[in-house]
């Protein structure tokens, strides 16, 4: 039986998935978190950017401390739970798919990370940690290479620069709309809208439109 799983479970094919507003609502908890300790009236909409030093208006090391140290210790992140949809359709894709996840987290943040993706996304295989841009995050590969060597035949994603780097590497991306990754377009991303029933049902909407 298991032996049975096994084979099986090597002829499907991979499918790739970010975590950060993908699946972990970090944006919105972020601005709930920022607005309670600093009194802002942040919202995601103001992200136009996926910078957050920018949208605050302070430096790199102030942002730093804000994220790594105040946010990643916050109720608001420590009590967050998957983006609407996000749970089924990873389900519904695993039945048809084998899933990993691929973040460019750092490493301060990966205990919590494994044991979130445990809890409400157990089907998902591993989670590989890939180059960090913004911060040196040791020697970690980038997550083109990483869906490269998976064999990943696509990646949901809502970087704009992570979905480019993908792309160019030849595998296709489906990126979620948000205000900080518009005017991104490339032959092998399709732009997934969050409007109508959500990121996640249109997702699934498009893979099983394309395979
Ligand atoms: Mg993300």
């Amino acid at each position: 039986m298991t032996h049975i799983n096994r084979l099986r479970n090597t002829e499907k094919l991979v499918v790739a998935c970010d975590i950060d507003d993908v699946k972990f609502p970090f944006v919105p908890r972020f601005c709930e978190f920022h607005n309670r300790a600093y009194g802002t009236n942040m919202s995601p909409s103001d992200f136009h950017v996926y910078s957050f030093g920018e949208v605050m208006g302070v430096s790199k090391e102030e942002s730093l401390k804000r994220i790594d140290e105040e946010y990643l210790r916050s109720e608001e992140f420590l009590t967050a739970e998957p983006m609407a949809g996000s749970e089924d359709a990873i389900e519904h894709l695993a039945s048809d798919f084998r899933v990993i996840d691929v973040t460019a987290r750092r490493d301060n943040y990966k205990p919590t990370t494994h044991r979130w993706v445990e809890h409400f996304f157990p089907q998902v295989e591993r989670v590989h940690f890939s180059q960090n841009h913004y911060v040196h995050a040791g020697d970690r590969i980038s997550k083109a290479q990483i869906c490269l060597e998976n064999g990943a035949q696509f990646l949901i994603e809502d970087s704009g620069d992570y979905a480019l780097q993908v792309a160019d590497a030849g595998v296709s991306v489906y990126l979620f709309d948000q205000p900080w990754n518009q005017g991104v377009e490339h032959g092998i991303i399709t732009r997934i809208p969050g409007t109508g029933k959500g990121h996640w049902d249109n997702l699934l909407d498009a893979v099983y439109r394309d395979v």
